[in-house]
C-alpha cells in the first residue's frame, strides 16, 4: 500500500517512554511489574497477588484519585504478546544492556524487530492491520484509537512526501475509523470518538523554519500550505461527521476528530496559533459537531493561562475548542526548562489536574453552550485518570464520549484493565502509532532510548518484567 515509502523519512513519535508497565494473569492469579519515573527518578512496583474477579468496587487508595497497585487482571495477553514483553524485560534489564540495544538497534533488521517488539507498540503497516489492532483492543474493552501515520521531518532533513502523508491521512479516516467505529457490535453512541493525530512537523517542508517563522512575510507561502494540508484532513473528518450524524441521529459527541500534536516549547508557540485557525475554521457554531481538537502540555508554566486564553478567543469569535490535555513529551531536551517548564513533577502533576477540573466544571456548568466541548486526558498517571473517571461519575449529565482517556499502545495496559473492569470507564482510547516500518523503527527506538534515563537508577525493572512474564508462560504451560 505505500506506494513510495523510500520518500518518507521521519524521526519518530516523541512520545514519553518513560512508564514501561505490564500485567499478565493466569486462572486469576495476576503478575504486575511497572516502572515509573518520578522526578525524574524511577520507582519500581513488582507485584504478585491474587486476582478478585467479582470485585466491582474501585480499589482506590486513601486519597481517592489513585488506583492500588495491588490489583487484578483479566489474562488479556495472548503468546506473542507475552513474548514480546520478555524482550522488552531483556532489553531493560539495566543500563548497560539497554546502551547496547539502542546503539545496535539501527543494525537489527526491521524483520527481527517486528517478532520481537513491534506488535506491543504499533499498530501495522497498513490499514488492515490497524482495524485488526483495533478489533483487539475492541475485545479488551477499549472502542476507538487515535491513529497516527508516524511519519515527521522535524528538522527539515529529510524528503518527505507530504502530499502522501495528506491522502494517507485521509484515507486512514475512511478505511480505519469510519469501519472502527460502525462495525462494532455495540451501540455507536457509546462508543467513543475515532482520532487521527497530526503532527505539524509532518505536514510542511522545512517544518522548524516555518513553526518558528509563522507569521512573517517570507514564510507566508509555506505557513499557508501548512494550514491547508491539515484542512485538507479536518475538511474530511468534519464531511464524515455530516455525512455520520444523518445515519446516527441520535449520537452525541463527533464521530470523527482530529487532533494537532504539541511540539516543543519553541515551535508551539506557533502551533498555538495552527490550532486556533484550524478551529475557528472546522468548529464554528452552525456545525454540529467539533472535527479538530488542539493540544496543551500541561507541564509548561504557561499552560494554565493558555486554556483561559484559548477559552476567550473563541468565545469572542464563536467556534468551539477542544483540548487534549497532555504534560510534555520534551522535558529532557527542552533548552530553557527552568524558564518554561514547571519546576518539579508536583507542579506538573497539580496544574495537569488542575485543567482537568477547569475544562470538566466548564462542560457541567455550560453543558451544550459549553466554549470547549471535548475534553481528551491524554495520561497514564492513574491520579489523573481515575480524577477524570470519578469527575464522570459524579455527574451524570456528562457524556464519557466528549471526555475521553488516550494512552499510548502498549502502555498502561493495567490502569486501563481497572478502570475498564472495576469503575466501569468505557471512554478509554489508545494513541495507535502505524506506518511504514522504517518509521516505526525510528519510533521504537526513541521509545528505548527515553527509557534510558529512567533505569540508571534501578537494575531491577527489566528482571522482574522477565520473571513475571516466565512465570506467567510457566503456569500455562504446566
Ligand atoms: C494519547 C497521548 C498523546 C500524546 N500526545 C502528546 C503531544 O501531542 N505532545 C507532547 O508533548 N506529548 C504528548 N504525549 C506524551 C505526554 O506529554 C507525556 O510525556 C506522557 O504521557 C507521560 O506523562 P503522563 O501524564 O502519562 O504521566 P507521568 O508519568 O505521571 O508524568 C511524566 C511527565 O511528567 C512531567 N515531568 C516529569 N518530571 C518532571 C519534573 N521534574 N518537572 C516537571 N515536569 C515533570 C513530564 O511531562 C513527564 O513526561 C502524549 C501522550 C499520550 C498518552
Amino acid at each position: 500500500m505505500y506506494r513510495s515509502t523510500a520518500l518518507i523519512r521521519k524521526n519518530g513519535l516523541k512520545a514519553d517512554g518513560n512508564i514501561l508497565k505490564s500485567l499478565v494473569m493466569k486462572n486469576n492469579k495476576i503478575r504486575f511489574i511497572s516502572t515509573t519515573q518520578k522526578n525524574s527518578n524511577l520507582t519500581t512496583t513488582t507485584l504478585l497477588s491474587n486476582s478478585n474477579p467479582g470485585s466491582s468496587s474501585p480499589n482506590l487508595n486513601n486519597d481517592n484519585n489513585k488506583l492500588s497497585t495491588n490489583i487484578e487482571f483479566l489474562d488479556t495477553l495472548n503468546k506473542q504478546e507475552l513474548f514480546q514483553l520478555s524482550c522488552i524485560g531483556i532489553a531493560t534489564l539495566n543500563k548497560f544492556v539497554l546502551n547496547s540495544v539502542i546503539k545496535l538497534f539501527p543494525y537489527i533488521p526491521m524483520k527481527v524487530i517486528k517478532g520481537l517488539v513491534y506488535q506491543y507498540y504499533c499498530g501495522g503497516e497498513t490499514f488492515n492491520d490497524v482495524v485488526e489492532t483495533g478489533k483487539r483492543l475492541s475485545e479488551r474493552g477499549i472502542d476507538n484509537m487515535m491513529i497516527s501515520l508516524t511519519i515527521e521531518d522535524c528538522n527539515g532533513e529529510k524528503n518527505i512526501d507530504i502530499d502522501y502523508i495528506v491522502d494517507e491521512s485521509i484515507k486512514s479516516i475512511d478505511h480505519i475509523l469510519v469501519p472502527n467505529l460502525i462495525n462494532q457490535s455495540k451501540n455507536i453512541n457509546q462508543i467513543p470518538p475515532g482520532y487521527i493525530a497530526l503532527k505539524p512537523t509532518a505536514l510542511v517542508s522545512d517544518p522548524k523554519n516555518v513553526l518558528k517563522n509563522f507569521n512573517h512575510p517570507d514564510y507566508e507561502k509555506q505557513r499557508n500550505e501548512l494550514i491547508e494540508n491539515c484542512s485538507k484532513i479536518i475538511e474530511h473528518a468534519c464531511n464524515k461527521n455530516i455525512e455520520l450524524s444523518k445515519q446516527f441521529p441520535d449520537r452525541k459527541s463527533p464521530f470523527i476528530i482530529v487532533v494537532i500534536d504539541a511540539e516543543s516549547f519553541e515551535l508551539q508557540q506557533n502551533v498555538y496559533i495552527l490550532q486556533r485557525i484550524l478551529s475557528e475554521r472546522f468548529n464554528k457554531d452552525e456545525h454540529e459537531f467539533i472535527s479538530v481538537v488542539g493540544t496543551i502540555q500541561m507541564y509548561l508554566k504557561q499552560s494554565y493561562d493558555m486554556i483561559l486564553k484559548e477559552l476567550e478567543l473563541a468565545s469572542k469569535n464563536n467556534y468551539k475548542i477542544g483540548l487534549k490535555l497532555v504534560r510534555g513529551a520534551y522535558l529532557h531536551t527542552e533548552p530553557n526548562r527552568a524558564q518554561v517548564i514547571h519546576d518539579t513533577k508536583e507542579d506538573t502533576d497539580s496544574n495537569y489536574n488542575k485543567g482537568i477540573s477547569f475544562i470538566i466544571n466548564e462542560i457541567i456548568k455550560k453543558g451544550n453552550n459549553s466554549t470547549c466541548s471535548h475534553l481528551v486526558v491524554a495520561s497514564h498517571n492513574d491520579q489523573s485518570l481515575v480524577k477524570t473517571t470519578n469527575l464522570l461519575k459524579k455527574n451524570s449529565s456528562l457524556n464519557s464520549n466528549n471526555i475521553v482517556l488516550g494512552q499510548l499502545l502498549g502502555m498502561a495496559d493495567d490502569i486501563g484493565f481497572k478502570l475498564i473492569n472495576e469503575m466501569n470507564a468505557k471512554n478509554i482510547i489508545k494513541y495507535v502509532p502505524w506506518g511504514p516500518p522504517f518509521e516505526t523503527k525510528e519510533y521504537l527506538k526513541r521509545r528505548l532510548e527515553e527509557n534510558g534515563d529512567s533505569l540508571t537508577s534501578r537494575t531491577d525493572t527489566g528482571l522482574g518484567l522477565l520473571k513475571g512474564v516466565v512465570k506467567t508462560i510457566t503456569k500455562r504451560l504446566f
